[in-house]
């Protein structure tokens, strides 16, 4: 059986569950300023969330989240199998199937964005050092890791829109 889902359905829902996760598409539009305002003058975070909701309209961008967030919250429940509940509770340094999934994200505006990812995933600035934090009983091992790809994502789409419109 070959079934499709809308994207709109998609997107909502993978809109929705960023929110039950506590992460809003400002926070998200804040680290995209954060890369990009030295590049670019006159920046505004308006424009920043507008290409954070164009990242979100891709199929690639909401079946990432999909994914990510269900696992996190499964280990969160603790409905996991060991070992991997252990592995995904703990966000587990040798496990790196987090940041697979965010690649996923990353390739979706080509190559530029895997530096964004590089550099916004050793700063952690913002909401991105909040889902880092492990005091807190909540579980975002792929959250984090997806999160910074959607901005590393937009930064890359305001790069190339700046010079190309059509992109
Ligand atoms: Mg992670």
């Amino acid at each position: 059986m070959d079934i499709h889902f809308q994207r709109d359905e998609l997107e909502q829902k993978a809109r929705e569950l960023l929110k039950q996760r506590g992460v809003t598409i400002d926070e998200i539009a804040d680290l995209v300023y954060y890369l990009q305002s030295s590049y670019h003058k006159d920046l505004t975070l308006e424009e920043c969330k507008y290409n954070v909701d164009r990242v979100l309209a891709k199929r690639e961008v909401q079946h990432a989240l999909l994914t990510g967030i269900e696992l996190d919250a499964l280990a969160e429940e603790k409905k996991l199998s060991e070992p991997l509940q252990t592995i995904i509770e703990t966000d587990e340094s040798l496990y790196g199937v987090d940041e697979i999934v965010a690649f996923s994200i990353v390739n979706v505006y080509g190559s530029i964005g895997f530096t964004n990812y590089g550099f916004i995933d050793k700063q952690k600035p913002g909401v991105l050092k909040r889902l880092n934090d492990q005091s807190t009983g909540e579980v975002h091992t792929f959250l984090d890791d997806i999160v910074g790809a959607i901005a590393a994502a937009a930064s890359s789409r305001l790069a190339h829109a700046s010079v190309d419109e059509e992109f």
